[in-house]
């Protein structure tokens, strides 16, 4: 259009289609929400920053979401504090409805970045009637995110010794044997960050769990170091400000450290998890089903038991729900890394880390139920 003198007829189509397709606005992508012992929390995401403000009216809290549309029909059935949630067009804007349980509640809406959220907690106010002791009453785990790690020719992950198989292959192979034998057994969806040898960033890899809405997420990885390095280590995110070495998190994140995505991702400090209501269960959770996984994985690799360890992954800060990353043994271990990659050793990571998963989903049902 430069240089070119626009016509009128250009003008009227552009404001047309402005009104008429609501993807050139800022989009909202996904609407989730989530209830523990301490209230209900709803997030929405969008693509890019927005102003917003809260307002309350009766039983409904509407959160305005300036000059931004949602993508889809985005809608979801209530929890705790949360009679069910919707986004719909209003104007130009997005608003946020949430329709509250009958109760008495606090609330609060504030923004999280990378991806930018909307983010409303819903909590009892205290001396109110409402009681959260059974705010996850029949809360089930129905879908699973794995995310075999690295990808693409350019972020291989580690080795063997001998380089002639790399990490992103070696969790590409236990990633499509653990899918197979959580969808037959358990009954649940798995969706795989990627299915094949391409590249995904950290930040969409969070995203893909986020929209989907994903109750657990696992990305499985497999270790280096120097040759005599070996043992099962697995982890899920810090909680507050880490000051401890975090080796291990560097190395992986180092993998993507042209990834556009990581500068983003990096900037924002636990984001997600800041929320109070968020932040107890989400790692509690996230910390048992850690220990399920490193149990079975001890029992059945039979290695060095690392621990079950908090540290300050990019792909696990970046997701709402319980997040896990395991490295099950050392790839750059002599011993280790030619005893477990090849289709036997590939079958019993999966198996172990498939019977943890059924092992944490047994106890989460039963305490929810
Ligand atoms: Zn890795």
């Amino acid at each position: 259009m430069k240089n070119t003198r626009p016509s009128a007829l250009v003008l009227t189509a552009a404001a047309v289609l402005s009104l008429i397709a609501p993807s050139l606005a800022n989009r909202a992508r996904s609407v989730n929400l989530g209830t523990t012992s301490r209230g209900t929390w709803v997030v929405v995401a969008l693509d890019d920053e927005a102003e917003f403000g809260l307002s309350a009216d009766g039983d409904t809290l509407s959160v305005r979401i300036e000059d931004a549309a949602p993508s889809s029909t985005l809608q979801r059935d209530g929890r705790g504090a949360v009679e069910g949630v919707r986004v719909v067009a209003d104007g130009g804007d997005a608003l946020l409805l949430i329709t509250l349980a009958p109760g008495s509640y606090s609330y609060r809406a504030y923004a999280k970045r990378d991806p930018f959220q909307v983010c409303v907690d819903v909590t009892p106010k205290e001396g109110s009637s409402v009681s959260t002791a059974d705010f996850g009453a029949g809360a089930r785990i129905e879908r699973i995110v794995i995310d075999p790690g690295h990808g693409g020719p350019k972020w291989t992950g580690t080795a063997l010794p001998d380089e002639s198989i790399a990490e992103k292959t070696a969790v590409m192979e236990q990633a499509r044997i653990l899918q197979r034998l959580l969808e037959d057994n358990l009954g649940v969806e798995v969706v795989l960050t990627r299915n094949d040898d391409y590249e995904v960033g950290l930040k969409g890899r969070c995203l893909m769990a986020n929209d989907v809405d994903a109750d657990l997420f696992i990305s499985l990885h497999l270790n280096g170091g120097p040759r005599s390095a070996h043992g099962t280590e697995t982890f899920y995110l810090v909680s507050g400000q880490a000051t401890e070495t975090r080796a291990a998190a560097m190395k992986e994140n180092a993998d993507f450290q042209s990834d556009p995505y990581l500068d983003q991702i990096n900037s924002s400090v636990l984001d997600f998890i800041l929320s109070d209501v968020y932040q107890t269960q989400v790692l509690d959770e996230s910390a048992r089903l850690a220990r399920c996984v490193q149990r079975e994985l001890l029992d059945e690799l039979g290695l060095t038991d690392r621990g079950v360890k908090q540290d300050n992954f990019a792909v696990l800060r970046g997701t709402h729900m319980p997040a896990i990353l395991v490295e099950s043994y050392f790839m750059s271990s002599p011993d280790e890394g030619y005893r477990y990659t090849n289709a036997e050793g590939y079958r019993r990571v999966a198996e172990a880390v498939y019977r943890g998963v059924a092992d944490y989903i047994a106890d989460y049902e039963e305490r929810m139920n």
